[in-house]
């Protein structure tokens, strides 16, 4: 009985209108994405997650329900603010650490990890990839979204670089708003989703 109020709880998914938002922060990842993101990053409980620009905390919540810790960096202290709330709000913040900072200057700071996710990073993914993949563990991932057409290519070429083979989906969701006369079907943004697993 135990195991499957675990399994269950690992399915559930928290609702885009669940999250409280700030005008001034981007996020939350939409909940299909967050599963996606979920699902390429084969988190278990045994994890470590580093994540660069939680944003309003989308996948840091997600994560910090299934993973043993997660280091949540983000420049903007704002989003910080936002992702706390966040995490207050769905009792998450025993196992998650807020670091104001700017990637991949931080990284330096933190422990080995499990799993790199980075959702920002403002120009400097090259460098975050390369830095943040120093400390992670063998068999680890590095998981990247992205919305700008030249973040997926930056993530590709620098992974290629490095050797590695990356896995690339881009995603197109829309969703149903049901109407009277019918469902209104709404196309939100494509996002591509970038992983890679360091062997
Ligand atoms: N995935 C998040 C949204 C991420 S928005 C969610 O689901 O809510 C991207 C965030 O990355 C922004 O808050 C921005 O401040 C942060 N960011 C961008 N570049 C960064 C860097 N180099 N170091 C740290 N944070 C960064």
């Amino acid at each position: 009985m135990m195991d499957m109020i675990k399994a269950k709880l690992m399915m559930d998914m928290i609702k885009d209108n669940d999250f409280i938002k700030d005008p001034n922060i981007p996020g939350p990842t939409k909940e299909e994405i967050r599963c996606l993101v979920i699902c390429k990053s084969q988190v278990t409980r045994k994890d470590t997650v580093v994540e660069v620009g939680c944003g309003t905390g989308g996948l840091t919540t997600e994560f910090a329900k299934r993973a043993r810790e997660v280091y949540a960096i983000d420049k903007n202290q704002q989003a910080l603010k936002i992702t706390r709330k966040n995490l207050e709000k769905q009792g998450l913040l025993d196992n998650v650490r807020l670091i104001e900072g700017n990637a991949p200057q931080i990284l330096g700071e933190i422990p080995e990890y499990d799993i790199l996710m980075i959702g920002g990073s403002s120009g400097e993914l090259p460098a975050i990839i390369r830095e943040g993949s120093k400390k992670l563990k063998e068999n680890g991932r590095i998981i990247v979204t992205s919305i700008l057409l030249e973040t997926r290519a930056e993530a590709v070429s620098t992974m290629k670089q490095m050797g590695l083979s990356p896995d690339v989906v881009d995603v197109s969701i829309s969703k149903g708003r049901i109407m009277e006369r019918g469902t209104m079907m709404t196309a939100l943004n494509p996002v591509a989703i970038i992983s890679v697993q360091k062997k």
